[in-house]
């Protein structure tokens, strides 16, 4: 642990608001501090991305300053339009706001045409013929220094009409690329000639067909952001050997930028039991292990979202996770423990039944319905507000919480078994009807005791379990329970290979009454089962889905 993380434990700032707080008491940038998100439109946004939203956009909040959304589109044959209005959707959605200040790199690929050439009039950066095989192999190694390109001793203006034709569209992809040149011999792999541009007949979902040629990340990123007067350019560690070349660029680019941007790297969020990079969800999605780049099984945000997730638990876990300069991974539990917590004052509880068993009451008069009163909240929120459940002779328990040789800790039903429905009566089992051929009990018989109405205790007697249940008036739903997408945590190749492929499983449930009235976007507690959430989308078809947002750890903390 480094000194300044050591100190970071001890006050509630973390180590990248502590350099900023440094800049700004010392004048740095003026005192200014404008941070951006530079998302690559090539995919959805998932969870690791919310990190470095909350980071970027929250600095820029706690400065009263703007963060920048700027779209990353240097790589044309894999971005597209479609991603990026996914991605303004889901920043806006996880509460944060670009304020106006929306950009692409590409707005700026004029300016680094001309700042290429003023390298190349440098003597800075050349035209390199070698094919991609090649300048691996010139580049050496870690521990073996790189050979300089038999191009590198191009004269100046050999490159820059070379660099004008490979800008005119006169050369095939890769027959030339743009390298800066620095030092073939350089601890830093990343510093020995690296590309700056590469040839891509491609056409660009933003600027057309006007360029083929493209510049390298590590290329436009420095420079956009200095034209931009980014500050604080907040990146994940991965790039931490990119930085000096970072710097290199700015410092060898003769401009007047608005800004002198530092690079600073933080650890990316790592979640287990599922998959983080934008490439490995595009293979869930392109071979349909998924519904797509917002089914409530992917860790994207529009996933969260359609799962039933508030943005607020979402900033809760990443501020939770904290920003740290060494990688880790969180387990989805931490995660899981912020959607709970969140919805916990959010979600009113009512009963729904998952696998009904039916139940036959037989003391209980056939005609009957009583109105039970039920409380939407449970006695540590404070909220209000009551719906009417009916109780009848016939009704529906879970079919888990009845067995027919119980062992002696089971508190739910069994023969001779007595538990309490809750907001209901105690009912005890006094037999069961069978399906001839398979066995399985189709009907619990049991009879009710008329004075343990709504809670009433029983006299003389201790009933430990209370169960849930709906009554013969239950309206028919779709839930979908949703399970870890992954086997196990894998970061190989072969992560198609550990998809858990029962990880959505589809049951017609039975809902109480009152939730005729649930509409599309609501949240429940559906009591001992979990937190579920009405689909939009299936919503708006005709359809009522619940998805199950996350179950209950320990559900009334019965001993079961
Ligand atoms: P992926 O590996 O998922 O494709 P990426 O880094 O290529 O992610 P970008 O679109 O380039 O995706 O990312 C935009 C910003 O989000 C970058 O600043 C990047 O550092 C940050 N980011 C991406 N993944 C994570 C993560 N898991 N944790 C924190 N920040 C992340
Ligand atoms: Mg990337």
């Amino acid at each position: 642990m480094t000194e300044i993380e050591k100190k970071d434990e001890t006050t509630s700032k973390d180590f990248i608001r502590r350099i900023i707080e440094e800049d700004v008491a010392i004048g740095k940038n003026k005192g200014k501090v404008i941070t951006r998100f530079p998302p690559e439109p090539n995919g959805f946004l998932h969870i690791g991305h919310a990190k470095s939203i909350c980071l970027n956009f929250g600095i820029a909040n706690e400065y009263n300053s703007v963060c920048h959304l700027r779209f990353d589109d240097t790589d044309p044959t894999k971005e597209d339009v479609i991603y990026e209005k996914a991605i303004q959707e889901d920043v806006h959605w996880l509460g944060f706001d670009w304020q106006g200040k929306l950009f692409h790199a590409s707005d700026y690929f004029e300016k680094m045409y001309e700042y290429a050439v003023q390298l190349i009039q440098n003597g800075k950066a050349y035209v390199c013929s070698l094919n991609e095989e090649e300048i691996r192999r010139y580049r050496g190694t870690v521990t073996t220094p790189g050979a300089v390109s038999p191009f590198a001793t191009r004269s100046v203006e050999e490159n820059l009409d070379l660099f004008r034709r490979m800008r005119n569209k006169e050369f095939p992809d890769g027959a030339h690329v743009l390298r800066a040149r620095i030092d073939m011999a350089s601890p830093n792999m990343k510093m020995r000639d690296p590309l700056l541009y590469r040839i891509r007949h491609a056409h660009h979902y933003k600027a057309g067909d006007r360029w083929c040629i493209y510049p390298m990340y590590d290329y436009a990123h420095p420079i956009s952001d200095a034209i931009e007067g980014i500050t604080h350019s907040i990146c994940t560690l991965e790039f931490e050997n990119n930085r000096e070349l970072y710097d290199w660029v700015l410092d060898n680019i003769k401009a007047n930028f608005p800004s002198r941007p530092h690079q600073y790297e933080f650890a990316r969020l790592d979640l287990q039991h599922t998959v983080m990079s934008k490439r490995k969800l595009l293979q869930l999605v392109e071979n349909k292990y998924v519904d797509g780049w917002d089914d409530p099984r992917l860790p994207t945000i529009a996933g969260l979202r359609r799962r039933g997730c508030t943005p607020e638990a979402i900033r809760k876990f990443c501020e939770m996770v904290g920003i740290a300069k060494s990688n880790s991974s969180v387990e989805m539990g931490q995660f899981e423990f912020c959607v709970r917590d969140d919805l916990n004052t959010k979600a009113p509880r009512v009963m729904a039944v998952l696998k009904p068993l039916k139940v036959v009451i037989d003391n209980y008069p056939e005609e009957e319905t009583e109105w039970l009163d039920a409380s939407y909240w449970p006695h540590d929120i404070p909220k209000t507000g009551s719906r009417k459940i009916p109780f009848t002779r016939e009704l529906y328990i879970e079919k888990d919480d009845f067995l027919e040789n119980p062992p002696k800790d089971f508190y739910r039903l069994g023969p001779g078994k007595e538990v309490r429905l809750r907001y209901g009566y105690c009912i005890t089992c006094t037999h069961v009807e069978k399906d001839p051929k398979t066995q399985e009990v189709t009907v619990v018989h049991c009879t009710y005791d008329p004075a343990t109405k709504s809670g009433n205790a029983p006299i003389g007697r201790k009933v430990k379990g209370t169960i849930h249940w709906v009554s013969s008036q239950a309206i028919p739903g779709e839930v979908r329970l949703l399970s870890s997408l992954l086997n196990d945590t894998v970061s190989s190749d072969d992560f198609l290979s550990q998809v858990n492929l029962h990880s959505r499983e589809i049951v017609q449930a039975l809902l109480e009454p009152s939730l005729r009235d649930a509409k599309a976007g609501d949240r429940y507690q559906f009591e001992r089962l979990g937190y579920f959430f009405v689909d939009p989308q299936f919503f708006q078809e005709g359809k009522l889905v619940f998805n199950r947002i996350v179950s209950l750890k320990d559900s009334w903390k019965k001993k079961e």
